[in-house]
């Protein structure tokens, strides 16, 4: 047990710091001091953030994805796509594939992948929602860009299944080489699957 060392409304900040991703005691009491020291600057306009985050976000009800709105921005947007569906795990897979600028298509966010270890089955996942979507008609192809891990290839192997009898192609994410990687650093599993999905230069 640590010793209390201030008042009950500092001690509950550090408490609710330290339970973000990535910050522990340590780095919970440093952020909470460096809060308190930039009280008007940071504190105060943390606080309206949070606060309006909470009462403004909303999950769409079309694909999943988290906003102020709903249909949420991309949903609604109509230079999207909407013939390309793009499927991921979590939200943050959907922002990281955002970052990547690379894609103009709807998402649908499956909210994790299937793992019969941790008991998420099917219907612990946004899947029929995705099914109803393809089934709508009007979507060309699904790119299920689920994690290279075994339960999200699993996942994609699934999802590829129930779409089957639509019209629609199912494609996945090539697994290999990253930008800028060097051969020699690679597992093997990474340099086999890299040879496996090899492109015609
Ligand atoms: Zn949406």
């Amino acid at each position: 047990m640590t010793e209390r060392v201030a008042g009950p409304e500092i001690e509950r900040l550090i408490q609710l710091l330290a339970r973000l991703p990535g910050l522990g005691p340590r780095s919970a009491r440093r952020a909470a001091l460096h809060l308190i020291r930039k009280r008007e600057e940071l504190l105060a306009p943390l606080a309206g953030a949070l606060q309006a985050a909470h009462d403004k976000i909303v999950t769409c009800s079309v694909c999943g994805n988290i906003d102020v709105s709903d249909p949420c921005a991309i949903c609604a947007d109509p230079r999207r796509d909407g013939e390309t569906i793009v499927v991921v795990e979590t939200v943050g897979d959907l922002w990281a594939l955002e970052r990547a600028g690379v894609l103009n298509a709807r998402y649908h966010v499956l909210g994790g992948a299937l793992s019969p270890l941790d008991g998420i089955g099917p219907d612990d996942l946004n899947i029929a929602q995705l099914v109803a979507r393809v089934a709508e008609g009007g979507v060309k192809e699904v790119i299920l860009a689920v994690n290279a891990t075994v339960d999200g290839q699993t996942t994609a192997h699934y999802v590829a299944e129930l779409l089957s009898p639509y019209d629609v192609k199912c494609s996945r994410l090539a697994h290999g080489v990253p930008v800028g990687g060097e051969l020699d650093y690679l597992d093997e599993g990474t340099l086999a699957a890299a040879l496996r999905s090899r492109t015609n230069l």
